[in-house]
C-alpha cells in the first residue's frame, strides 16, 4: 500500500463515527498469554494488521498511544525502592520499546508509520511536535505518541487524553485487554451479576467510582469534550468495529 493510497482520496467509505482519534492500547496487550514473550510477534501483528486495513478502508486519521506494563511500570519499582522519578523514567522507555514493535508490524503491513516521542532520542524517534502529529495524520500516517508525556507520576492513560485534544480528536479509543469489554457496575471479574453499560457519563463514571482509566485522564476528557469508548482490544475485528463507531464496548461521554 503506498502512501498516497492511504489518503484516501479516492471512492467512497463505510461512514465512520470518528474522523481522528487516539487508539490506546496498554503494553500489556502485546505480551504473549501463552509463553512469558513481553512482546508477542503474532499478536502485534494481528493489531497492526487491523489498525492498518481500518486505516484503507475507513479512512479514520489514527494516532496510538501504547502503554508499557509488559516491561515495566513506575509503581513496580517504586515499590521496590526505585526512586520514583526513574523508575517512571525506565516506564517511558519501556512505552518507546513498544511503539517501535508497533510500528515495525505497522510499516510489514504498508502501513506508513511515524513514532513521535515525548523525551528526545533522535536516532529512533521523531521528537514530539503537536503540528507535525497533526501533519503525519493528514498525510494518512498512524502516529505512535511514545514515552508518555515526558514526565514522571503519570500512567499512559493521561497522555492518550492530553494528546488527544492537542490534535482536536474526538475520541480516546481504550481497548483492553483483560477480557473485560467495557465499563461495567462493579468488576465484572469479581462480580458474576455486574452489568455492563452501553453508555455512561464522565460524571458517573467517576461518582460511582468505576475504575475505567485513571481518574486524571476521565476529567481531562470530560473537561476538555472528549469522548471515550472502552472495548474489548483482544477480540479480533474490534479495532475496527471500534474505529468504524460500532455499538460496542462502553461509550463514556
Ligand atoms: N509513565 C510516566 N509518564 C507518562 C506515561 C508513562 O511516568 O506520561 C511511566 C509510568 O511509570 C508507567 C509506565 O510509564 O507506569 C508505563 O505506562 P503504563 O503504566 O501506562 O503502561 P500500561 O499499563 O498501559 O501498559
Amino acid at each position: 500500500m503506498t502512501e498516497a493510497a492511504t489518503t484516501g482520496e479516492l471512492g467512497t467509505r463505510p461512514p465512520s463515527r470518528w474522523r481522528r482519534v487516539v487508539l490506546k492500547m496498554s503494553g500489556e496487550a502485546l505480551a504473549s498469554s501463552a509463553s512469558d514473550e513481553t512482546i508477542d510477534a503474532g499478536v502485534v501483528e494481528r493489531i497492526a494488521e487491523e489498525i492498518a486495513r481500518s486505516r484503507a478502508e475507513l479512512g479514520n486519521e489514527i494516532a496510538i498511544v501504547v502503554g508499557g506494563g509488559n516491561i515495566w511500570r513506575g509503581t513496580t519499582g517504586a515499590h521496590a525502592g526505585l526512586d520514583r522519578a526513574t523508575s517512571d523514567h525506565m516506564g517511558m522507555l519501556a512505552t518507546v520499546i513498544n511503539a517501535l514493535a508497533l510500528q515495525d508490524a505497522l510499516e510489514r503491513q504498508g502501513q506508513p508509520t511515524r513514532v513521535l516521542s515525548a523525551i528526545h532520542m533522535a536516532e529512533v524517534a521523531e521528537p514530539y511536535i503537536r503540528r507535525r502529529a497533526i501533519r503525519h495524520l493528514e498525510k494518512g500516517r498512524v502516529v505512535i505518541f511514545a514515552a508518555g508525556m515526558g514526565n514522571p507520576y503519570f500512567t499512559t492513560d493521561t497522555p492518550a487524553a492530553l494528546r488527544a485534544a492537542e490534535i482536536g480528536a474526538q475520541a480516546v479509543l481504550k481497548g483492553t485487554h483483560s477480557g473485560v469489554d467495557g465499563v461495567y457496575s462493579a468488576d465484572p471479574l469479581i462480580d458474576p451479576s455486574a452489568t455492563r453499560f452501553d453508555e455512561i457519563s464522565f460524571m458517573d463514571v467517576v461518582t460511582q467510582d468505576l475504575r475505567v482509566m485513571d481518574l486524571t485522564a476521565i476529567t481531562f476528557c470530560k473537561d476538555n469534550g472528549l469522548s471515550m469508548l472502552v472495548f474489548d482490544l483482544m477480540r479480533p475485528g474490534n479495532i475496527y468495529r471500534a474505529l468504524r463507531g460500532d455499538p460496542i464496548g462502553t461509550l463514556v461521554r
